[in-house]
C-alpha cells in the first residue's frame, strides 16, 4: 500500500502525505496533510468562517448533478464498507457513552419506552417533513462545563441544521 484515499478530498494520496496515527487500522490519519492543514486553518479562524465552509460544502452537495451525486454517494458507501468495523466501533463507543449517562432512577421500563418513542417520533418527523432531524440532549452529555443526563427530560427533537449550529458550551435555559 503506497497510497490511500483521503476521507476529506476523496483523492488517492501517497502515504508519505499523511500523518501517522496509531489508533487506525492502517496507521495513518484519515485525511491527507493538505486537508488537515486546511481544516486546522478553518478551526483556528472565526466561527463564522467555519460556518461559511460548512455552507460551502452544503451548497456544493446541493449543486451536484445527479451523476456527480451518484459518484459521491458511491464513494461514501464504498468508504463505509471498507471501514465498517471502525464505524461500528464508534457506534458502540457512543452507545456506551449514552448508557453511562443514564441516571439510576431513570433505569426503568417506562423510561425505556419513552426513549424508544422519542427516537421513533424523530424519524417519523424526518420522513413527514423531509428535513433531517436529530434527537438532541438539551444539556449536553459531554462538555467542558457539565455532564448532562441521558433521559427523556433532557431530550429535544430538533432539525439537524439547528443541532449543528449550536455549541456544547451553551444551551437554551442555561442557568
Ligand atoms: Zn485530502
Amino acid at each position: 500500500m503506497n497510497s490511500k484515499e483521503c476521507t476529506k478530498c476523496l483523492k488517492e494520496v501517497p502515504l508519505s502525505q499523511y500523518k501517522k496515527r496509531k489508533d487506525t487500522s492502517h496507521g495513518f490519519r484519515r485525511e491527507c496533510n493538505a486537508c488537515l492543514e486546511a481544516y486546522r486553518k478553518i478551526r483556528l479562524s472565526e466561527p463564522t468562517k467555519r460556518e461559511k465552509e460548512r455552507q460551502r460544502l452544503r451548497e456544493m452537495r446541493a449543486n451536484q448533478t445527479p451523476e456527480q451525486r451518484r459518484t459521491y454517494n458511491d464513494k461514501c458507501l464504498a468508504y463505509y464498507s471498507r471501514n465498517k468495523s471502525e464505524f461500528n466501533r464508534r457506534v458502540r463507543q457512543r452507545q456506551a457513552q449514552l448508557k453511562q449517562a443514564i441516571p439510576k432512577w431513570a433505569n426503568t421500563e417506562w423510561e425505556k419506552f419513552l426513549m424508544q418513542e422519542i427516537y421513533h417520533l424523530s424519524s417519523l418527523r424526518q420522513e413527514v417533513l423531509g428535513v433531517e432531524m436529530h434527537v438532541d440532549h438539551i444539556v449536553p452529555l459531554t462538555s467542558d462545563l457539565v455532564c448532562g443526563l441521558h433521559w427523556s427530560g433532557n431530550i429535544q427533537i430538533v432539525s439537524a441544521e439547528y443541532n449543528r449550529s449550536k455549541s456544547n458550551l451553551i444551551w437554551e435555559y442555561m442557568p
